[in-house]
């Protein structure tokens, strides 16, 4: 039997967005938080490196070299209206954090301790800036246990492992969701005035990726279905430093005190590719670069990856410590500590006596759900659906651009939760419930069905791992009209035989099984979006790099691209239409695109 709740907004996803929107609407509000994952288990507990903000606490800094720097940074594809707002805002969004209790480093004097990460710099690309705020390297942890105590002492209600299937969507006014309780397998509808999408990333679309196994993008599936377009889904972020073959992350934040990038010559290449920034060149540079060394073979012993060398003396030799200034193990052991645990336990390397073997890794989305600077989802380039929010991973403001910066996304979360948030609260204040549709968990229901009747003959093991290899394969760091080609006639392909998957647990109890099984449907939707909008971007830009296409082109694609589902009000279910393509123009305020070097 379906069960019902009402309440006047509902927020899918408990990670730091979802929380810091939470937190906000709950002050008027009644707010229910509806998560797949326990509130502390969300993807922002694993942010390591920081989360920035022009304090200038250890140095000069301002908020218009930041707005700078995440604008350059993503090759100026960035919405700059947008950019200035996070600029602005992060100053204040981290004293709110910190007054909150969130424990950050301190300074001797007692101020918030700030330290380097890549393409933040002092004066407009002048130097290398100390910009990150940072609890060690556990300040996504930090962050998002806060946030879940004032949310709790804020009386807002959380379902936690419930997963939402589905978004109610009628004549563009948003009206609650669907989702399936864990536990049981019983369907709950949460009837709503507003709802605020915040469920991360999907890049599990990837074979090599630093993104836990949760990471599927269901909720944007959904909406993507039900006719909400997907902005810029070609702009996916590979991370440099990837643990070798795992794929598992080893933060910027390593970088920020000094650790650097070594070849196979013992050669610190870095300084060839960009003089000024270094190590600390933004991460699809950093990516490249490293690509690069490998193609002319310079990869350790002639393999597919290179070395990051933490070692104080590699560090000191260089001068490569924060500041110029000599760092010690203690320091490092201090500043990094779980960064260095990982490579002691996932490669049984004590990376204070070797250098460590990292390759790119499928990381950040910069493309999702197209929201304005409020959070209200877009319909189209411009017209805002009624009631449905968006903030944090799975949505395009869009500060990233082309390519996001370290620590720009713990930002993202918190200001733009906290607007969309807000902004819900205040429009609950005014807005009525409207009517559900007759049986809205109808879709859901015959999904779940099908599912669970297991009538096919295909594992779903098997069509995960086809997809995530083609997607690491052909739809990479770089990039080329025929690999992509060939990428989307796979996904393409398992897409059709996703129609007669087999689970083996038909049970209700947990049944990881379907839910796993629902999670590929998603993810092969937003693979076929991505491979589609890569193939189309006839340029290279930011993490979107062709072999075919090396230069940027501007005069035919400053402009976001908005994917549509040609089915526009598909039911549950992976889709089978085309994807119709259209083009938004980036807003440009302050600076005017120019050639991007460090
Ligand atoms: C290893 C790693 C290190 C990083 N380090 C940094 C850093 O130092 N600085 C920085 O700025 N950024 C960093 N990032 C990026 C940043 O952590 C993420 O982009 C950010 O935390 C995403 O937060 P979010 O709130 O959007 O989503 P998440 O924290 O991923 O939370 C998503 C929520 O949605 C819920 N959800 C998803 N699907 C469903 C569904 N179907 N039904 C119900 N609930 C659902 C989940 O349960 C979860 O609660 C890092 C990322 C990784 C992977």
């Amino acid at each position: 039997m379906t069960q019902h709740h009402q309440f006047d907004a509902v927020i899918v996803g408990a990670g730091g967005a979802g929380l810091m929107a939470a937190l906000h609407a709950s002050k008027t509000a009644n707010v229910a938080v509806v998560s797949k994952l326990y509130p502390t288990r969300s993807h922002t507990g694993t942010a390591q490196g920081g989360i920035a903000a022009a304090l200038g606490n250890m140095e000069p800094d301002s908020w218009e070299w930041h707005m700078y720097d995440t604008v350059k940074g993503g090759d100026y594809l960035v919405d700059q209206d947008a950019a200035e707002i996070l600029a602005r805002d992060a100053i204040e969004a981290i004293i709110e954090l910190e007054h909150m209790g969130l424990p950050f480093d301190r300074t001797p004097e007692g101020k918030i301790e700030q330290r380097r990460f890549g393409g933040h710099t002092a004066n407009f690309g002048e130097k290398a800036v100390m910009r990150a705020c940072k609890a060690a390297d556990r300040t996504g942890h930090m962050i998002l246990q806060t946030l879940f105590q004032q949310c709790i002492k804020n009386k807002v209600n959380f379902f936690n492992e419930f997963f939402v299937t589905d978004v109610i969507l009628e004549d563009n006014v948003c009206r609650g969701v669907v989702a399936i309780e864990m536990a049981t397998s019983e369907i709950h509808v949460f009837h709503a005035k507003a709802v605020l999408i915040a469920a991360g990333g999907f890049g599990k679309m990837f074979q090599v990726t630093s993104n836990a196994h949760t990471l599927t993008g269901d909720p944007v599936a959904a909406l993507y279905r039900r006719g909400v377009p997907l902005e810029d889904m070609e702009f996916f972020q590979f991370h440099p430093t990837g643990i070798y073959k795992m794929g598992i992350l080893l933060s910027e934040a390593a970088r920020g005190e000094g650790a650097v990038f070594i070849n196979d010559k013992g050669e610190r290449f870095m300084e060839r590719y960009a003089p000024t920034l270094k190590d600390l060149a933004p991460r699809d540079m950093a990516s490249r670069y490293i690509y690069q060394e490998v193609r002319d073979g310079r990869g350790i012993g002639g393999k597919d990856y290179v070395y990051m060398d933490f070692r104080p003396e590699t560090i000191n030799r260089l001068k490569s410590g924060p500041g110029g200034k000599e760092v010690t193990r203690e320091h490092l052991e201090k500043a990094l500590p779980d960064i260095l645990e990982f490579a002691r336990v996932y490669l049984g390397i004590d990376p204070m006596k070797d250098p460590v073997p990292i390759q790119p890794t499928a990381h950040y989305a910069m493309g999702g759900i197209p929201t304005d600077v409020d959070g209200r989802v877009l319909a189209d380039n411009s017209k805002a659906v009624a009631g449905l929010y968006a903030a944090g991973e799975c949505a395009c403001v869009s500060v990233h651009g082309a390519n996001r910066l370290g620590t720009n996304s713990l930002v993202d979360l918190v200001v733009f939760g906290r607007r969309g948030g807000k902004h819900m609260a205040d429009f609950c204040k005014q807005a009525t419930f409207a009517p559900l549709p007759a049986n809205a968990a109808r879709d859901t229901a015959a999904e779940f069905d099908r599912l669970h009747a297991g009538k096919g003959h295909e594992r779903p093991a098997a069509l995960r791992n086809t997809m995530q290899k083609a997607m690491t394969g052909d739809v990479g760091v770089f990039r080329n009209e025929a690999d992509m080609e060939r990428a989307l006639d796979t996904v393409r392909e398992l897409k059709e035989r996703y129609r007669n998957v087999k689970i083996d647990d038909t049970g209700k109890i947990f049944n990881t099984d379907v839910l796993e099984t629902f999670e590929l449907g998603c993810l092969l939707d937003l693979a076929e979006i991505t491979a589609a909008a890569a193939l189309r971007r006839t340029e290279s830009r930011g993490g979107h790099s062709r072999e075919d296409y090396q230069a940027r082109d501007d005069a035919n694609w400053l402009n976001h691209s908005m994917a549509y589902c040609a089915m526009n009000g598909a039911a549950v279910g992976v889709t089978a239409g085309d994807i119709k393509f259209d083009k938004k123009p980036v807003v440009i305020t302050k600076f005017q695109p120019k050639e991007r070097k460090y």
